[in-house]
């Protein structure tokens, strides 16, 4: 039999390369993949095309076992259509003999995983990534986690996450690029260059995955999973353009989210899946569910596990991961008329189109090459590359007195509970990591002042008091070494080794697993008994430095209010160490800017720069007035607005010159700004440029990020930063949900952050 559907195979695969020969130019390539997908969809049994739509993820298959592992009996089965997070090249490779030998049809198998800052070279977290404003090194760490990806046997994975989030009570804050559309639509689409390239059939480029569509980042109170409801005006205008630029941008595959959407789950939602996603926005590529997102639909409240499998499948789901519904359930639907055969078909063809533009029809093996992997991961290059790309992502927020940069000289006093750890440098989701190979901040520093300085170090505290709370956020493999000492001896001794020291770096904040999935916080601030730390360190009267690592905008009003210099290096991968140093020692001017705006304390969330007007808006630079849209506690100011970061130099920008301001229909016009760097230091200055849209046929936020360039100048240069403008970036959606730009008056804003702009007005005409 199998040498029968081989010869088949084979004679089809002849017949297909004369009827879809280069020299065919009618059908296009996605045409020619559609049809010979067809052809093998017309000899599959029902239940290998429901195999297709099996992702389980990899278990423990280790190197040797892989054929006799439980999957491996599902794979020859013709029940699996892709597997996720297996590594290594060589296990993959055993993995995909099982499907392209031992299985009927011999169709070669997906393997994902979550490469999400990279894959052994990790980089910055997304959130980190995102305040470098910088495209050119967001697709580059993409290209280069591909490169690595791929060698070892990965030929998908499941990024961008496009969630925009205004809450930073949710941990997955960290893996997105914070919270303006704009902003994210531009990484989205840098990122899917990186990793699928120009063509996706090649050995280095690898399938992205837009995930989790839709709305994930918008749960209610900052909750992991609860529900989220808003109105389509806001879907459409704040939260969907990531997504649909990524699709734009030619993403192979979408994730749906966990959460409710408008009373449906996103997994079941076919509203998102067909209307939006297909019938809209055109693509035509496959929909995975996120882990288990069908199943979870039982209780979502939707009922039993073959309604909400038959329910996903007719939203549009292509793919189960992990839950099996599909697979357990599908045929029964299909013989009780729950669903038909072409719905299963039309999936599974998909997912086959998928792996026909992988090439892994041509060859199953391209992908895990153990030779390719021996040399092209985590390479000295590539470190080289992620210490330089984290240097980009740090945020001056403070440096009162020019604190920093600091001098490679005299005793500099290390203190704080990561400041000597490598396991946390790499943030949430690193999996394919090996975290002991980060640099810790301690080698950074030593390694830096070599013989020139002298780095002494202490714990100091503990990441926090709460020994229940520390394990909970430990459990991915990322030690925080806790002391058991009692908090006073641990401050003492870090007092003890500051004694003689010229200078503190107090290396505060989070650990790697207090963001990312499942890891909400009410609380935003710095932990107490760090605080406690800082107050005592302050008390030694030395100038003190405060890194801070972070996966989430952090309440620092206190320290805002009392430490000197606050360098924000959230976490910054596997070479953080040298990058911190590079940037703490002034060998690296600091330019990240915030791409989430940080509260002053957790009752003003959600709490986003692009907010409407309201009725009774306070007075520019008030704090309270009756019966206007305030605090009676606080101001509505955030303590640093989105956009915001410093540099070890100032830029100081000129007036807003607009080359227009009656333009008319169709028209262009310039508005342009001269930006001088001021100070003694080269360096990097984001510019941003915002547009108001002052009346409209429905309420507009205040201000829209529309454009931003990265510039650099040396010491006392000047330059002219230009912005074209079209009725383009005038659009948004009505109450009809029609993408249109209304003429009237605008406000056109150019500056450093959110907050400092310089404004010109106009008036478009229709
Ligand atoms: C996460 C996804 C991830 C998936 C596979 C889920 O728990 O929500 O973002 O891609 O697991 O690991």
């Amino acid at each position: 039999m199998g040498v029968k559907i081989s010869l088949f195979l084979l004679s089809l695969t002849v017949l297909l390369a004369v009827a879809f020969s280069p020299s065919n130019e009618k059908y296009s390539l996605e045409d020619k993949y559609i049809y010979k997908a067809d052809s093998i969809l017309s000899i599959m049994t029902l239940e290998e095309k429901i195999g297709q739509l099996n992702l389980p993820a990899a278990g423990d298959i280790t190197t040797g076992q892989a054929s006799s592992s439980n999957i491996a009996q599902k794979i020859k089965e013709g029940k699996v259509g892709g597997l996720f997070n297996l590594k290594s090249a060589s296990k993959i490779r055993e993995v995909q003999r099982v499907a392209v030998e031992e299985s009927r049809l011999k169709i070669p198998l997906l393997f994902g995983m979550d490469v999400i800052h990279g894959y052994e070279t990790i980089f910055p977290i997304p959130l980190g990534m995102s305040a470098s404003w910088d495209m050119e090194i967001m697709e580059k760490s993409a290209r280069i986690a591909a490169n690595e990806a791929s060698a070892d046997g990965i030929n998908w994975t499941f990024s961008p996450m496009t969630d925009i989030s205004r809450d930073p009570r949710w941990g997955r804050v960290s893996e997105g690029s914070g919270e303006d559309p704009y902003l994210g639509a531009q990484i989205a689409k840098a990122m899917i260059k990186g990793y699928q390239g120009e063509n996706l059939a090649l050995n280095n480029t690898i399938m992205a995955c837009v995930k989790h569509f839709a709305l994930y980042g918008a749960p209610e109170a900052g909750r992991d999973y609860n529900t989220v409801d808003m109105s389509r005006v806001r879907m459409y205008n704040e939260y969907f353009g990531p997504y649909k630029a990524a699709v734009d941008a030619g993403v192979g595959s979408v994730m749906t989210a966990f959460n409710d959407v408008d009373g449906i789950p996103a997994s079941g939602n076919k509203w998102l899946m067909t209307d939006v996603l297909r019938k809209q926005w055109g693509f035509d590529g496959f929909v995975v569910t996120d882990y288990t997102a069908i199943n979870e639909m039982i209780d979502h409240g939707l009922g039993d596990l073959q309604t909400v499998s038959a329910m996903a499948l007719k939203a549009g789901v292509e793919m189960d991961m992990v839950g099996e519904g599909f697979l357990t359930t599908l045929q029964k639907s299909l013989e009780e008329g729950k669903i038909t055969e072409k719905q299963i078909d039309d999936a599974c063809r998909l997912i086959l189109v998928a792996k026909y533009k992988l090439g892994l029809f041509d060859d199953p093996y391209k992908y895990a090459d153990p030779e390719r992997a021996e040399k092209e991961l985590f390479t000295v290059e590539n470190r080289k590359s992620a210490r330089e790309i984290a240097a980009q992502t740090f945020v001056l927020l403070k440096n009162q007195g020019n604190v920093l940069p600091l001098q490679k000289k005299g005793t500099i006093a290390l203190i704080g509970p990561l400041a000597d750890n490598k396991e946390n440098m790499t943030g949430t989701w690193s999996v394919a990591a090996n975290f002991e190979r980060s640099i810790s901040i301690n080698d950074g520093l030593k390694k830096a002042v070599g013989d020139r300085a002298k780095i002494v170090y202490a714990k100091g505290a503990n990441v926090v008091a709460d020994s229940l709370l520390e394990s909970r956020v430990s459990i991915f493999g990322k030690p925080t070494y806790r002391d058991e000492r009692s908090a006073s001896a641990m401050i003492q001794e870090a007092l003890d080794v500051a004694k003689n020291a010229d200078v503190i770096v107090a290396v505060l904040g989070e650990s790697a697993e207090m963001t990312g999935e499942a890891s909400s916080m009410s609380n935003i601030e710095l932990p107490e008994n760090q605080r406690d730390l800082m107050k005592a360190l302050l008390g030694t009267g030395k100038p003190v430095v405060m890194v801070l690592l972070t996966g989430r905008p952090l309440a620092l009003t206190w320290e805002e209010e009392h430490v000197p210099a606050i360098l924000n290096v959230w976490f910054a991968g596997s070479e953080a160490g040298d990058a911190i140093a590079d940037v703490l020692f002034g060998d690296v001017n600091p330019s990240g800017k915030l791409s989430a705006t940080f509260p002053q304390n957790v009752g003003q969330i959600p709490i986003y720069y692009n907010h409407k007007n309201t009725g009774r808006p306070l007075p520019e630079g008030q704090w309270f007035q009756k019966f206007r849209s305030n605090y009676l506690d606080i101001p509505n100011e955030p303590l640093y607005p989105f956009g915001f970061g410093l540099s070890y130099t100032t830029f100081e920008y000129g007036g807003l010159k607009l080359s227009n301001i009656s333009p008319i229909g169709n028209q262009s016009i310039k508005a342009s700004i001269s930006v001088s760097n001021m100070g003694k230091y080269d360096g990097a200055e984001v510019v941003q440029l915002y547009i108001r849209d002052v009346v409209g046929s429905i309420t507009r936020p205040v201000k829209e990020l529309k454009g931003f360039q990265k510039i650099f100048l040396k010491a006392g240069e000047t330059k002219t930063v230009t912005f074209d403008i079209t009725p383009e970036d005038l659009k948004f959606y009505n109450y009809e949900l029609e993408y249109v730009w209304e003429p009237g008056d605008f406000e056109i804003m150019i500056g450093g952050n959110s907050r400092d702009l310089s404004m010109g007005k106009l008036n478009w005409k229709e």
